[in-house]
């Protein structure tokens, strides 16, 4: 089935949990790729990823979809600052005064001091810069707190408990809404589209590290969610199940990396043996969700990290 390209603009809000919603935020025109949640208090909303900031207008007709206003959004909490996530918070905080945000203590100099994240997209991106991510601005320094593992950040009168959860990135928190048992999981729980069974593991550069992926795996298991919500996106209640096939599938795409690059293979080859391989897993879905899947993850970003973590090994020559 094709994107909807009408979808686009309109926004589109569903209610996950008791004063939980989703919101698809339509990147790129392609529906299912990027998702932006809020959770509902008694004095205001708090919204967990803002996207980037070509997705703003979908962003605002989301939170109307959902029945609120952008200005009664209080608190902002991103799971990590790669810019499918974090790219649109500078320009949303410029906008609306009011909001105050949340960042890992390891991202949130690149939030206020962005130079060094932008030249480092630059260098993936290119020209695309702008017509996927459009201006990424600095959030205002007085407006932004680090999170701290544990913590229950106040969102809008909710709770909403704070994980360190590394390993797709140093910089990465899940959220558990205690209300609802809902863990918010960023990119940690993988990248899994709504109707299918297969989680597929986001390896970009440049932080990959696969041991605290694990212990972040452990943890996950150990707070027991009720339900996943995945920023590439949907949400999923078959938790032990998912975030099983997810280990499984980091061994799997690190193996394939192995087996490609040690012998002198190059990342173009990876990147279509991880493709034969999702394409596996997905099967019959594959066709329908691709689009999605590529606009969220594309693998030749994976296949990039992969030969940047063996090589930090000393597994691959550099
Ligand atoms: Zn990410």
């Amino acid at each position: 089935m094709a994107p909807e390209p009408d979808s686009r603009g309109t926004g589109t809000a569903q209610e996950i949990a008791d004063g939980v919603f989703a919101i698809d935020t339509g990147f790129q025109g392609v529906t299912g790729a990027i998702g932006a949640f809020l959770v509902a208090g008694p004095d205001g909303l708090g919204l967990i990823e803002t996207g980037p900031t070509t997705v703003r207008d979908q962003l605002v007709a989301g939170i109307a979809a959902a029945g609120f206003a952008i200005d009664d959004v209080r608190d902002v909490v991103v799971t990590h600052i790669h810019l499918d996530h974090a790219g649109g918070l500078g320009s949303l905080m410029c906008d609306y005064p009011r909001m105050q945000a949340w960042v890992h203590p390891v991202g949130l100099p690149h939030m206020v001091r962005p130079e060094k994240l932008i030249a480092s997209a630059t260098r993936i991106y290119g020209d695309r810069m702008d017509s996927l991510w459009g201006a990424f601005l600095p959030v205002p320094e007085s407006r932004v707190r680090p999170t701290e593992d544990r913590q229950v950040i106040n969102a809008g009168g909710r709770g909403l408990r704070v994980y360190d959860t590394p390993g797709h990135a140093s910089h990465h928190v899940a959220l558990l809404d205690e209300h609802t048992g809902t863990l918010f999981t960023g990119d940690v729980a993988g990248v899994r589209m709504a109707g299918t069974a297969f989680p597929v593991p986001p390896l970009p550069p440049p932080d990959i590290d696969v041991a605290a992926w694990k212990r972040s795996i452990a943890l996950m298991r150990e707070i027991g969610p009720e339900r996943l919500v995945l920023t590439h996106y949907s949400s999923f209640a078959d938790v032990d199940r998912h975030l099983g096939l997810l280990e499984e599938g980091l061994d799997t795409a690190m193996a394939l990396g192995r087996d490609v690059l040690i012998p002198g293979g190059d990342d173009e080859v990876l990147t279509a043996r991880l493709e034969a391989w999702v394409r596996a897993e997905l099967g019959d879905d594959t066709d329908r969700v691709w689009a999605a899947l590529d606009a969220a993850n594309p693998l030749f970003m994976s296949a990039s990290g992969i030969h940047r973590v063996l090589r930090k090994a000393g597994e691959v020559e550099p």
